[in-house]
């Protein structure tokens, strides 16, 4: 079944968080699955990054002709920056243990990548022509090692996927007020409705 990328699962706010939400359900062994699982699906992810997100990507679009090829090395990038981040978050700092780990997977996702990044209103080069989907996702990864962004990283307290709070006073609770927000109310609902009905 092909996975409809919708706004929801682009909740994350950078690239690389919308990238490791793409693992449901990560510390829930009987529920977990991954959304890459089938690698096509990893194209058109891309395609659908491209457009949510445009302002990070200065416009540049996103492509993944051959997504069976970097699948490992896209998982990998995935997995690790879930690894240093969820952990960031946790503990208010970063572990330099899963630094070599994720910056390794980093470096693997540029090897290929001939392009320049970082200038004025193109943060991840020239936006006339596409980029390769694994340097743009190292490129995002490496950006949230600032200090300024790790400290409003957060995890969302109904389905734990990664996301960055931008919000001014910093107190986002939900990845997706819409979805998270909303369920939670409810459970709270149908918990004091039940325990009503019990007393
Ligand atoms: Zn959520």
């Amino acid at each position: 079944m092909t996975v409809s990328w919708t706004p929801h699962r682009f909740t994350g706010g950078i690239l690389a968080l919308d990238t490791a939400n793409t693992v449901v359900l990560r510390d829930d062994p009987e529920k977990t699955f991954d959304r890459f699982d089938n690698p096509a699906e990893i194209a058109r992810f891309a395609d659908a990054a491209s457009g949510f997100r445009a302002a990070e990507l200065g416009g540049r679009r996103l492509e993944a002709p051959l997504p069976d090829k970097i699948a490992p090395v896209v998982r990998s990038i995935r997995d690790t920056t879930d690894r240093l981040f969820r952990g960031a978050v946790a503990k208010g700092a970063v572990a330099t243990s899963d630094l070599p780990g994720f910056l390794e997977a980093c470096a693997d996702g540029l090897a290929h990548s001939r392009t320049e990044i970082g200038a004025p209103g193109r943060p991840f080069g020239d936006p006339a022509t596409p980029i390769a989907f694994e340097a743009a996702l190292a490129v995002s990864a490496l950006s949230l090692l600032r200090d300024d962004t790790i400290a409003r990283l957060r995890i969302c307290p109904n389905c734990s996927w990664l996301f960055v709070d931008r919000s001014r006073n910093s107190s986002r609770l939900w990845c997706d007020m819409a979805v998270c927000g909303n369920r939670q109310k409810a459970s709270r609902h149908y918990r004091r409705r039940t325990a009503a009905r019990e007393v």
